[in-house]
């Protein structure tokens, strides 16, 4: 019989988080202050979330040891699995072989508590009392509702209005942990009443509800503000996946020559390819990294590489990233997850660095993607997952068409129980493809802030 599974013991479980940082060619450029323009210090950083995850989002020490208390958390899913794609890669008839690591197993379904676990450890360490948050699709939403109610911590949840109406369940999730959920833009804040002034219909940006919930923590002392992605600290947290999954590897007697991640604000990519990738810049075998975005939000494909804000209201500092501009709304296709203006500093320096390829696929081609590979693997991967699939199924033809029997690794972020409103969409005819908005993203690159020069 031949393999098909890799399984880790819960001993397995990594002890230390891989930070990329330790090993660039060059530094990552500084934040900056949006009022002085120079770098920001701890201390700018204090009102919005707790030291520990201040000294993690700037450190440069290469291996950061995860508490006791987390592991044992992480323990209630991880190790997750690995699976060699044999059925896809008969059905595709090719020599490649492809693996991916399934982070669908976790609790709400994702990668994301991953990063949720140890963000709200770190809140109840500090004696923070309450989290506001944005979530997009509602992944992360139901992520930290589910962390915070381990750690007894209040969570308020600033959910994309577009998706708030799209995804009820997502909600119903969130509410089980006894988290609260709104509307975004909603008139709880003073960015939120702004934008509902201008536009009383606006169907809501993650920028937008970013704004809503760093404007509620940096007004109340007992309150954090955490974030699902972007981050050097949450980039980091991912890292498991990546770490894990070189021991899987390690047990299939393989090392991958290509990996393939989709990339929103790139913290799941991250987290399978920056411990290849710092192996690799420390002298070990480096393979191809390949980061999938959706057509409709091509922001490491054709944006800028610029210091820009992360959210619209403009309370977040200045960070260098691939950017389409901080007011850009991207059409409302169903990746939720992948709908940011911007992109992890960090994977933008990577590319930058020529470390990772961007690409970027349509949102019909994703879908048909998707599917097959569920035929095939026997799950229905979410729809921002389905980038990643199509990403290792174009490289395993390309391997088809070369007679290469390359190995493909790829991280299946998560399946899309949650999102069946979208394969029911799909299955009407009523999804399509969305032209590149190229007078949105001009318009919105034009308002790039000044420290650009
Ligand atoms: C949130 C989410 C993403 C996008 O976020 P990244 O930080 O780019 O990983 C991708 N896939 C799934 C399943 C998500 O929930």
């Amino acid at each position: 019989m031949e393999t098909k599974k890799y399984f880790l013991d819960d001993a397995s479980l990594p002890e230390a988080w891989y930070n990329l940082a330790a090993d660039l060619p060059e530094a990552l450029p500084p934040v900056l202050h949006p009022g002085t323009g120079e770098p920001v210090t701890p201390e700018d950083l204090g009102p919005l979330f707790p030291p520990a995850l201040i000294e993690q989002e700037m450190s440069t020490e290469r291996w950061i040891p995860i508490p006791e208390e987390v592991r044992e958390l992480l323990l209630q899913w991880r190790c997750t699995p690995l699976y060699r794609a044999r059925r896809l890669e008969k059905a595709l008839d090719t020599p490649a072989k492809i693996y991916y690591k399934y982070e669908g197993v976790s609790p709400s379904g994702s990668h994301k508590p991953n990063t949720a676990v140890p963000q709200a450890y770190y809140n109840r360490e500090a004696g923070i009392r309450k989290i506001t948050t944005e979530t997009g699709a509602g992944q992360w939403g139901s992520s930290l509702a589910l962390a915070c109610s381990f750690f007894g911590i209040e969570c308020l949840v600033y959910m994309v209005k577009v998706s708030f109406n799209q995804k009820p369940y997502r909600r119903a999730f969130m509410e089980s942990f006894e988290a609260k959920c709104i509307a975004s833009p909603s008139t709880t804040t003073a960015a939120g009443r702004a934008i509902l002034e201008k536009d009383p219909d606006c169907s809501g940006s993650l920028g937008m509800a970013i704004s809503e919930a760093v404007e509620v923590a940096a007004q109340n002392d007992d309150t954090c503000y955490c974030l699902g992605s972007v981050l050097n600290h949450v980039l980091l947290h991912q890292t498991v996946i990546g770490q894990e999954s070189m021991q899987q590897m390690e047990m299939a007697g393989e090392d991958p020559d290509v990996i393939v991640g989709c990339t929103g604000g790139g913290s799941n990519f991250a987290g399978i390819a920056f411990p290849y990738m710092g192996r690799g810049l420390r002298g070990g075998k480096m393979p191809r990294i390949v980061a999938v975005e959706p057509s409709a939000c091509p922001t490491l494909t054709k944006g800028r590489h610029a210091y820009d804000y992360g959210d619209t209201a403009h309370l977040t500092p200045l960070v260098k990233m691939h950017t389409l501009g901080s007011t850009f709304v991207p059409p409302g296709f169903h990746s939720g997850g992948l709908r940011y203006h911007g992109m992890a500093p960090l994977v933008s320096h990577a590319v930058k660095l020529g470390l990772a390829e961007p690409t970027s696929y349509n949102q019909l081609e994703t879908f048909a993607a998707g599917l097959q590979f569920a035929q095939s693997e026997g799950i229905l991967p979410a729809p921002e997952a389905n980038h990643a699939v199509v990403g290792a199924i174009r490289e395993a033809e390309r391997c088809r068409e070369e007679g290469k029997a390359e190995t493909i690794l790829f991280n299946l972020c998560g399946h899309g129980h949650f999102d069946m409103q979208a394969y029911m969409d799909y299955h009407d005819g009523k999804l399509r493809d969305y032209d590149y908005p190229e007078e949105e993203i001009a318009m919105a690159l034009a308002g790039l802030p000044g420290v650009n020069g």
